[in-house]
């Protein structure tokens, strides 16, 4: 079956398409409906049915693949690799869920896990999902104050963490961290189950709340807990936005239909069998790295490889190292990800044998077409742009080479993936977009398997958050994007990153991808600032590739030069900063509202998930002493 016929299907007859893809699991008890989309925005998947994500990502496994790896974890930080199989895998999760039921936790209790991206976060992922108790990771490095705003949030049983994490070879002490957000937090006390890498000698211990992991697995280590079987739409994990536009959302995800979406997204997508290797450089804490570091790759029966470090450690070309090594399929990483190689000598793509090496996915960002031509032509593959949520849990817009590929238009995430009918609309008739105009990216109800089904206890947030913009019962988060007449999607930003010059709407995107033409930038991003005259300007602000000697003043009048040219007058930069470095989100995003709120001096909003605050203090001094 091609895209179109399979994608036709999956939305005009949801029953029938996505009941035959129910079985590319294991069931318990097989689902009594399909769909019940009685109460909308709210939709179940699988009702009834009965099942279990630690069962179908490693239990299942065990009579085909016992041998084969399951995860391959490997640190350049602690220089060091382990090979876990399936059945390696099973004992460790085993021991950790005998762990948790030792510590009370049970069936609806939270998890929080705040560790870095090592195995020890998939045994505690599974063996909460083993026992029907819901996780909620926390991406190791969120200071103090936002894991104390999850715990309020998630109101933990138990929290587990490490004595530390480690990027590019410093120490970076955890323990102290959760220390000082349980102080910060209201909500009752958690018990804390320490994995203890010993990095940190000096991590403080707290008698009779802190528990010692290494003691706990030892004591139970070949003990089997027997799996809870959850009904599909029972929560299986709680997963934080990301805060670009504002206070993160705490995602609440179910379990048949992420199983389902996640099955049928390995092979279709992602273009991997059984057997095959993943690796995805994501880390744990992020919405990929829960499905494609973890669930989808273990569910699909293939080893995932896991890597705690920094992309240019010990040197640029570790990611194609791994490839080479493990002969990994298919690559996921991220626009931001690519970026920092691109700063880098691009003779690293060609220095392994990436023969194995079939796709490059993207995600989580626009793919700016100089980044996009980088990497293609230096590695001589298929880059995938695709798009997606944390509350989507999977690609909503993606390209499938594992059913049909159809051409790359370079920027684009293709067409939707099953079950997604979108639509992109006008923001204020609703009325549908024609091909070549801007709109804003909205997803008809039902939402398909995979997807949020609410955010955790707030129905009223989330009925309000994604289905409050229009007046039809539409779900959107304002990403702004615009159909070709073949039907390929851009996605040009989000709606509040569009700039209106004198009456014309220009995306911040068109702006940053013509300044990120000129070989000596490295990085740009670009934010409207009120003008008297015109309404909006565009503020550019870039930061220059390493080893670049030019003036920065020259390199500005070129960028000024290069949007003129590209975009015409009107996208003519009011100012133009180059910088150090850009304020980014700790999951890699550009945070424009922070540099909007700079130049306007207004109040930027939440800055809690801000990577580096120094990017922020160099930039208002640059904005003082003027571009
Ligand atoms: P918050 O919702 O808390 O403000 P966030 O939207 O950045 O944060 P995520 O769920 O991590 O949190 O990111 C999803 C957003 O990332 C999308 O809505 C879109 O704006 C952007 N995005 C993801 N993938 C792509 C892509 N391939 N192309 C363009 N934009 C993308
Ligand atoms: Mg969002």
């Amino acid at each position: 079956m091609g895209y179109e016929e399979a994608w036709r299907r999956s939305v005009d007859e949801p029953e029938a398409f996505w009941g035959e893809q129910a079985s590319l699991i294991d069931w318990q008890t097989p689902p009594q409906r399909i769909l019940d989309a009685s109460t909308p925005p709210f939709r179940r998947w699988f009702v009834g049915g009965m099942t279990n994500l630690c069962h179908n990502a490693v239990d299942r496994h065990l009579q085909a693949r016992a041998d084969q790896n399951a995860i391959i974890a490997v640190s350049t930080e602690t220089n060091s690799t382990r090979e876990i199989t399936y059945r390696e895998l099973h004992r460790e999760v085993n021991a950790f869920a005998a762990t948790l039921v030792e510590l009370g936790v049970g069936k609806g209790d939270r998890v929080i896990i705040y560790l870095p991206n090592i195995a020890e976060a998939v045994f505690a992922m599974l063996a909460c999902a083993r026992i029907g108790a819901i996780h909620s990771v926390v991406f190791g490095g969120f200071a103090a104050h936002n894991l104390a705003l999850r715990i309020d949030d998630a109101e933990p049983a138990l929290l587990i963490c490490a004595d530390a994490g480690m990027r590019g070879g410093k120490v970076i002490p955890y323990k102290p961290l959760v220390d000082a957000a349980l102080r910060e937090a209201t909500s009752p006390p958690p018990r804390v189950l320490v994995v203890n890498r010993g990095l940190d000698a000096a991590m403080a211990w707290v008698e009779g709340r802190d528990v010692d992991y290494a003691e706990r697995r030892a004591a139970h280590l070949g003990e089997t807990v027997p799996i809870t079987w959850l009904e599909s739409n029972e929560p299986s994990y709680l997963l934080y936005t990301s805060g670009t536009t504002g206070k993160p959302k705490g995602i609440q995800r179910d379990v048949g239909g992420y199983a389902v979406a996640l099955a049928l997204s390995m092979t279709t997508i992602f273009d991997l069998q059984p057997g095959q290797t993943i690796l995805c450089t994501s880390d744990v804490g992020w919405a990929v790295g829960h499905s494609y570091n973890v669930y989808g790759p273990l569910i699909g029966g293939c080893t995932a490889i896991l890597y705690e470090g920094m992309p240019t450690n010990p040197d640029p070309g570790i990611w194609w190292k791994l490839c080479e090594q493990y002969a990994v399929r298919t690559l996921f990483s991220s626009p931001t990800g690519i970026r920092i190689l691109k700063k880098q000598d691009e003779a690293w793509l060609r220095t392994y044998d990436l023969s194995s090496l079939q796709w490059i996915f993207l995600a989580g960002e626009p793919l700016d077409q100089p980044t996009y031509d980088w990497l293609t032509r230096g590695t001589g593959k298929t880059v995938i742009d695709n798009y997606w949520q944390t509350e989507t849990g999977w690609p909503a817009l993606s390209l499938m080479p594992g059913l049909d590929l159809k051409p790359v238009k370079p920027g684009s995430p293709g067409f939707p993936t099953f079950g997604y009918r979108m639509r992109v609309i006008d923001e204020a008739t609703g009325e549908d977009k024609a091909a070549g105009e801007k709109g804003v990216l909205v997803i008809e109800p039902p939402l398909p398997p995979g997807c949020l089904t609410t955010i955790w206890r707030d129905d009223e947030r989330y009925q309000r958050s994604y289905f409050g913009h229009f007046k039809a019962l539409l779900y959107s988060s304002l990403d702004w994007a615009v159909r070709d007449a073949e039907g390929y999607t851009f996605i040009l930003g989000r709606t509040d990153d569009v700039i209106n010059v004198a009456g014309h709407r220009l995306g911040t995107r068109e702006i940053e991808e013509s300044v990120a033409t000129l070989g000596a930038v490295a990085e740009v991003a670009v934010v409207g600032v009120a003008d008297e005259l015109k309404g909006q300007l565009p503020a550019v602000f870039a930061t220059l590739k390493q080893g670049v000697t030019d003036h920065p003043a020259d390199v500005a009048q070129a960028m000024e030069r290069r949007v003129v040219e590209l975009l015409g007058a009107l996208a003519r930069p009011g100012c133009i900063y180059v910088v150090p470095a850009l304020p980014k989100t700790r999951s890699g995003k550009l945070l424009r509202r922070a540099l909007q709120a700079l130049m306007q001096d207004t109040d930027p909003g939440d800055l809690s998930t801000l990577d580096d605050p120094n990017a922020l203090d160099e930039i208002r001094k640059a904005i003082a002493r003027g571009p």
